[in-house]
């Protein structure tokens, strides 16, 4: 049988006209415009990606798909405790390949997709993390996470595919080699794709402490593995563009991890080619907490790095008095020629955080691929009314067009209908959990981390309960992981289970559900089958958010403090913007979360829009509801949000 893909083995799945179902023309355009010299490419490196195959483009392949890559029942905690132990979530999705934790891997997964949507020749680059992130379980008896190791299997995974290509990455006096896998990122008319190659250190040519370097992801047991994974990624990644030939132009870093591969290619250059390299890379930061950047002992790092990689990153990354610190951060700012924040807000930070490179720090704001996060039931209204809006399916900043529907008194009608689909399906996932459609519901879902505060909704239940009494029941739903290493996460997680188990005798009124183990799939059905979105970090300390975004796309109304991108649509009438605000060019600490005073002016303004969400629901005046101009409103600034305007930004001010 012959290699019909470059260095793809012959594979049931991969024919003249199919790869895995889907058509092969366009993965065959992608090698070959890589492999030119005449087309510009891009190489974006990202430690994560959140492809999210469940909700959008599933692969159909031949082989039966290992059971571990199937998710069946996830486990539900709540103030319906009998349930809880009764009865489980059940689903039947494909477990979305675990090579992410959170946003940064979302946030990458979707820019590949508008890549492809955009026909861009880009490849990404990023690792098989043979053991993902980590399954979270509950601990129901104390309230808290457990977490558990997550087992998949890559060689059924639809869509991945390994090479017969290797490469060697040295280590000091050791080295690892990496196999190289190939998957292929569809664009929404499945006419274009962006190669996505992932690195794999579990193979029997290394040894059994090596084969685990690729196991899980953000691992922190010590420097030393935290500096061989950055490795992997950079040093790593570079030579396997060498090894399947492909043509780089741009070096896109997507977060400080992959800051190595500056140090692979620049290692030995005369200083005039030094300085036409550092044109040739781009940094994205996505970083506003100081103790986010990545830093290493110089001395430790010299153990593994080449004497011409430390005489670099003595140069460009040197930290401290002393310079025995290097701060990937800075060599990054440092040696790339171009770099960016992601969104207005932590532009003016991060130009806060590094004065001497104000001047090449941009703001390109982060986006959604619209297609991924749309639901079914407002895309069906979307088309119904392309002829108003305009083909938003070429085009989705045109959804911005929405905004003209508003006097439609059908569009509206539409608009109330289809969300209310949606919420049907967020009832019929739950079953015994007796969810109510017509009931206000709230949902806050995102990784457990300090200073995105998850249980501020939680701060004082009495407070809920009075307010679901004299104004109409509440349904409020939470999910998020809390890395196993992070002991503020795991505490607001125990928190957050006792105050939900604590209110078992308020079923009637507060239903209070928290879901195991969140993910892309639950990342999609939660921020379409909503009434509000709640997003409550303490700014300045959210350098984005997208999750919100998702939201807006499918008319679900916000609640937000003013952080990130929501600085940018505060005035659009998306939704109630409350809480602390840090005073012009302060970021302050996150020590002091303000918890007391920010929860009260949180009640405030759940207050006022579960009025006007009941109000809706009962008057059924729809031409005259302010909920519904808010919904309408979202749609229509989702259309900024979208990484296919990011990525034209990204073309336009560093790709081109
Ligand atoms: C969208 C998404 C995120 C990002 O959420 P933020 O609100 O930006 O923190 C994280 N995890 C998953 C699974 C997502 O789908």
């Amino acid at each position: 049988m012959k290699y019909i893909i470059n260095d793809v083995r012959p594979n049931d799945n991969i024919n003249e006209k199919e790869y895995f179902g889907f058509p092969i023309d366009p993965v065959l355009e992608a090698e070959q415009k890589l492999a030119s010299d005449r087309t510009a490419s891009v190489a974006y490196f990202s430690m994560e990606y959140g492809l999210a195959p469940s909700v959008y483009h599933t692969f159909k392949g031949k082989d039966p798909v290992d059971p571990r890559n199937i998710i069946n029942s996830h486990e539900v905690f709540s103030n319906l405790q009998t349930m809880d132990s009764y009865h489980y979530l059940q689903v039947h999705k494909l477990l979305d390949m675990p090579i992410y934790s959170g946003g940064l891997g979302v946030l990458a997964g979707d820019t590949l997709k508008s890549c492809a949507d955009l026909g861009i020749s880009l490849v990404g680059i990023g690792i098989l993390w043979s053991r993902g992130y980590f399954k979270q379980k509950f601990w129901f008896l104390g309230g808290g996470q457990f977490p558990e190791e997550l087992a998949w299997d890559p060689n059924s995974y639809p869509g991945l595919v390994p090479t017969d290509k290797m490469v060697k990455v040295d280590l000091g006096k050791e080295s690892v080699i990496l196999k190289i896998w190939k998957y292929f990122v569809y664009s929404y008319d499945l006419k274009k794709v962006i190669p996505l190659i992932l690195l794999d250190s579990n193979i029997p040519e290394n040894k059994e402490y090596f084969r685990q370097l690729t196991g899980r992801l953000y691992r922190s047991d010590n420097a030393w593995w935290k500096a061989v994974q950055r490795m992997i990624l950079g040093i790593g990644g570079i030579k396997a563009l060498d090894a399947l030939g492909y043509k780089i132009d741009l070096y896109h870093l997507n977060e400080g991890h992959a800051a190595f591969a500056f140090l692979e290619r620049a290692e030995g250059l005369p200083k005039d080619e030094l300085k036409k390299l550092e044109d040739r890379f781009a940094y994205t930061c996505h970083t506003p907490v100081e103790a986010g950047h990545d830093r290493f002992a110089m001395k430790d790092l010299k153990e593994l790095l080449s004497d011409g990689k430390m005489k670099l990153l003595k140069e460009l990354a040197a930290e401290g008095k002393r310079k025995e610190t290097a701060n990937l951060t800075l060599l990054c700012m440092a040696a790339a020629g171009h770099a960016n924040a992601v969104a207005q807000k932590h532009g003016e930070v991060t130009r806060i955080q590094f004065p001497e490179f104000k001047e090449k720090i941009k703001s390109i704001t982060n986006g959604v691929h619209t297609y991924t996060w749309l639901s079914d039931p407002v895309g069906a209204l979307l088309k119904k009314y392309k002829k108003e809006i305009g083909d938003w399916e070429n085009d989705p900043t045109l959804l911005a067009n929405v905004a003209k529907l508003k006097a439609d008194a059908d569009f509206r009608k539409d608009l109330w209908q289809a969300h209310n689909e949606n919420k049907s399906s967020l009832q019929e996932m739950l079953p015994y959990w007796m969810m109510k459609g017509e009931v206000f519901t709230m949902a806050w879902a995102r990784r457990i981390a300090n200073y995105k505060r998850p249980s501020l909704a939680l701060q004082d239940p009495e407070r809920l309960l009075h307010m679901a009494r004299t104004i109409g029941p509440i349904q409020i739903i939470f999910a998020g992981k809390a890395h196993p290493a992070d002991d503020l996460g795991m505490t607001h997680m125990d928190e957050m289970l006792k105050k939900i188990a604590s209110m078992e005798g308020d079923r009637k009124y507060i239903r209070l559900i928290f879901l195991e183990n969140y993910d892309t799939y639950f990342g999609k059905v939660l921020s379409n089958c909503v009434d509000v979105w709640l997003n409550n970090p303490l700014p300045p300390f959210e350098a984005s958010g997208t999750s919100g975004m998702k939201a807006i796309l499918n008319g679900v109304v916000q609640l937000s403090t003013l952080d990130g991108w929501v600085v940018e649509a505060a005035d659009k009438g998306i939704g109630k913007i409350f809480g602390y605000v840090p005073p012009e060019g302060h970021i302050g600490t996150e020590n002091d979360l303000r918890m007391a005073e920010d929860s009260e002016k949180l009640y405030q303004d759940l207050e006022e829009l579960a009025k006007q969400y009941y109000k809706t629901v009962y008057d059924r005046d729809f031409n005259n509801s302010p909920w519904i101009d808010m919904m309408i409103n979202c749609i229509a600034t989702s259309a900024y949000f979208s990484t296919h305007r990011m990525v034209r930004e990204y073309q336009e001010k560093i790709w081109s």
